[in-house]
């Protein structure tokens, strides 16, 4: 029988900015290309979501509007989502969806309140956050590379980034920090769509949803990635200074 992760996909018609459909996607090519299966679960507001059933769970951006909208619901999952996260379940949250895995999101519209999975909190600042992001992370070799844009400044506090900003803005434009990294949960800005630019981290996710579930991750062989290897070269090359 083939290893099967089943990756539930949070609010997809409300928070999904910038392909974040995408990352999705990547995950299921990843699983079948190393002859594995994936199922994806879409959840709308009015559904009821069984943690306990799901090995991936992603949430993507979304305007101030809709993670306004997405907290009215927070409320209702937060214990069990944050149950899930205890037990090293894996999360993939991207911009409007990081910033929810946090206390609040403070906005000139009023306070959003998040899901306290992750001990962060962001607040609105005058001017946008926008552009080419490239970052270091300790987990890989190979920069991660992306595409930003929030409003929000987010404050991780004594949490582990997800990276070293190497060009762009990241946590808050200033702390020279990217993303947050707290057990199998990784939350960030990046878009792009985050994961197919940088299959590396998609493969961290899934090995890490395998040795949950089955208690290793063999079939995760690596892949040839030419062609994401060679964009992602590309995209350094064009925005970091050579020495
Ligand atoms: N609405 C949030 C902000 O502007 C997140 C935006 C996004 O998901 N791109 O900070």
């Amino acid at each position: 029988m083939s290893k099967k992760l089943v990756i539930g996909h949070l609010y997809p018609d409300l928070l999904n900015l910038y392909g974040d459909r995408g990352n999705i996607q990547c995950m299921v090519k990843r699983l079948e290309w190393r002859g594995m299966e994936a199922e994806v679960k879409e959840f709308r507001l009015e559904d009821t979501i069984d943690f306990s059933g799901l090995d991936i769970v992603l949430m993507g951006g979304g305007s101030d509007r809709e993670q306004m909208i997405v907290c009215s619901k927070l409320k209702e999952i937060q214990k069990d989502f944050k149950e899930y996260v205890e037990d090293n379940g894996v999360v993939l949250a991207v911009c409007g969806g990081y910033q929810l895995l946090g206390n609040y999101y403070q906005t000139s519209d009023g306070i959003i309140t998040g899901l306290e999975l992750v001990d962060l909190y962001t607040e609105q600042k005058p001017g946008r956050l926008i552009g080419n992001i490239i970052i270091k992370s300790d987990l890989f070799d190979m920069p991660i590379v992306g595409f930003e844009n929030h409003g929000g400044r987010t404050v991780i506090g004594s949490n582990q980034p997800l990276g070293k900003v190497l060009f762009g803005s990241g946590n808050d434009g200033e702390s020279g920090y990217e993303g947050v990294r707290y057990k199998n949960v990784i939350g960030t800005y990046i878009h792009g769509p985050l994961l197919p630019k940088n299959p590396m981290l998609c493969d961290w996710l899934l090995a890490r949803a395998l040795e949950r579930k089955y208690g290793d991750s063999a079939e995760m062989t690596p892949l040839e990635d030419r062609e994401e290897k060679e964009a992602n070269a590309y995209i350094c090359g064009r925005f970091l200074k050579k020495e």
